[in-house]
């Protein structure tokens, strides 16, 4: 598999470039509008067509790149129902598998950051990768305070669906602000802080006693972002 976890310094997002070296085809997850120009540039040196574009949420912190990579390459992008976005060429449901030549994604509803938060998992040979967005960040987990965000729904995600996969899953998150790029299933339940909780109420409880600021883009992000990003 062709495989690249993509950088946006400015929101501090990861973007990731799958691609199957049979079919020459390719997905994006989490694109950035800002770095349209880069990913073309990288799919047409690496001789690979962007069949799928896939948004883990409505994010609140950056622009999505979805609409102007389908404009460009004709690709299908895929978001969650619960977006109710009428611009999606797909709405995405629970264990929905999304084709990448001889690649495969599922789709895993993980609700919490937002109500439309999907993790998608691949498994290739004795490898399996989760690209959690916002859901289960590297010792740490996304804010559940806006954008019908819910720790207790968060808590179920985490502990009834991403924490069952195999200790040794890699974990590619949607962002990180200190540059760590890569852990696994296994280390974040050993050592992620969110996640040394008994229980959903005390869950709950540690989120709700964090008090955030609003993201700098919320209020022009999340509406553009329901229209893919245009
Ligand atoms: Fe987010």
């Amino acid at each position: 598999m062709i495989f690249r976890q993509l950088f946006d310094a400015e929101s501090s997002t990861y973007t990731y470039l799958i691609g199957c070296p049979q079919s020459c085809q390719a997905a994006l997850i989490d694109p950035v509008k800002s770095q349209l120009p880069a990913y073309l540039q990288l799919l047409a040196d690496l001789n690979l067509s962007l069949v799928a574009v896939l948004d883990t949420h409505t994010h609140a912190d950056h622009i999505t790149a979805a609409g102007a990579l389908r404009d460009a390459t004709g690709a299908t992008t895929y978001l969650g129902a619960e977006a109710q976005s009428a611009c999606v060429s797909q709405p995405l449901r629970h264990e929905q598998v999304i084709p990448v030549g001889q690649l495969a994604l599922t789709a895993l509803h993980t609700p919490g950051h937002t109500d439309d938060s999907y993790s998608f998992v691949l498994t290739e040979g004795e490898q399996t990768y989760a690209f959690t967005g916002d859901t289960l960040l590297i010792r740490g987990t996304g804010r559940t305070d806006f954008q019908n965000g819910n720790a207790g729904e968060q808590y179920q995600s985490l502990f009834n669906c991403l924490l069952l996969l195999p200790d040794h899953t890699w974990v590619y998150p949607g962002h990180d602000y200190k540059g760590w790029t890569l852990s696994t299933i296994g280390e974040e339940k050993a050592h992620n802080p969110r996640l040394q909780v008994n229980c959903q109420a005390d869950y709950i409880a540690l989120m709700n006693r964090l008090n955030l600021p609003n993201p700098k883009l919320m209020d022009v992000a999340v509406p553009m972002n329901r229209a893919c990003g245009k």
